[in-house]
């Protein structure tokens, strides 16, 4: 293991996001790294894999820098690059949130929570724990009980909370996400909408708690889900029970896979042999879309494509 993956983030002011990110690109590329990075005025969230010399160059670097004063970075081991390439991108914002109004986490958050105080308030009657990721990375792993929003995309959230507010009345609501960011503003809303008794959040997420030497990831069941080429990482150290199940027959599942409609992208959980017999198409009509990655990848004849989709047809088994 003589690689790393780094995750961090830190909300400071960055002037000029454009000039910024055209710097650090270069910066990053003196040492090496790979990965991906949004600077916006509002700050600065990342993931980047390099050799230990140089991710620990670059957290020197970062750390010495006034801008970034009490930056916390996640560590993992790694073999090799997570990442194919470098990119660094000014954004308006670090987080889509789509929230109406924007958040500001120094005005208004959610109570910190350090793994071990998460770990045990979790467990209280009077508390609930709300998932405020999408939910493909709730499916392959959660928090156990955790409430996960009947939504699309995480841009439907704050309307399915406001349309459940009864679930969260006189709760203390309990927010957690991968590294910590996208619960910084989520958190803040939640207060700011009066959703809940009260409102913490797992200070530096899913990430710091696996790696809690008391935490140890307990109370976590299934993967977490993360952007970069592992796809999904284990959590709790003590017990692992799957929760994922596979798109085509629901039998238990932890493989993440793209539809192969390269215009779908859907995030599916398949075995190796239901992606096969379904060409890699999360649908099929996806199946069907005459740039199907699978078969591309695959080399696979007309003819044999042909029957597969009669197949599918014929059984109407495809969901
Ligand atoms: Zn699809």
């Amino acid at each position: 293991m003589n690689y790393r993956i780094l995750l961090y983030y830190h909300y400071t002011t960055i002037e000029d996001p454009a000039d910024f990110a055209a710097e650090h690109l270069q910066a990053c590329m003196d040492l090496n790294l790979k990965g991906r990075i949004i600077v916006a005025a509002e700050g600065i969230n990342g993931t980047v894999s390099g050799t230990i010399e140089d991710t620990n160059a670059y957290m020197d670097m970062m750390k010495n820098d006034a801008l970034f004063q009490g930056i916390i970075f996640k560590i993992d081991e790694a073999e090799g690059h997570a990442f194919k390439k470098m990119r660094v991108r000014p954004r308006p914002e670090l987080v889509n949130l789509s929230l109406e109004e924007d958040i500001n986490p120094h005005e208004i958050t959610g109570r910190y929570l350090s793994p071990v105080e998460f770990m045990e308030e979790m467990q209280r009657e009077d508390t609930v724990v709300l998932d405020v990721r999408n939910t493909y990375e709730y499916d392959v792993g959660h928090f156990r009980g955790a409430i996960r929003p009947e939504v699309e995309t995480f841009r439907d959230t704050p309307a399915w909370i406001r349309a459940n507010k009864e679930l969260f009345e006189g709760k203390t609501v309990l927010t957690y996400c991968t590294g910590g960011i996208r619960c910084e503003k989520f958190s803040g809303w939640l207060k700011s909408e009066g959703i809940g008794e009260d409102v913490g959040q797992l200070h530096g997420g899913i990430a710091t708690y696996s790696k809690d030497p008391v935490a140890k990831g307990q109370l976590w069941d299934g993967k977490m889900y993360v952007f970069d080429e592992r796809i999904t990482v284990p959590i709790n150290q003590v017990e692992h029970v799957v929760v994922g199940k596979d798109h085509y027959d629901g039998s238990p599942c932890e493989r993440y896979v793209k539809c192969a409609n390269p215009e779908c992208n859907k995030h599916i959980l398949a075995s190796e042999e239901n992606e096969a017999k379904h060409l890699g198409g999360c649908k099929l009509e996806c199946t069907k879309h005459p740039r199907n990655r699978y078969i591309e990848k695959h080399n696979l004849s007309q003819a044999y494509v042909q029957a597969v989709i009669s197949e599918l047809e014929k059984n109407e088994q495809h969901i």
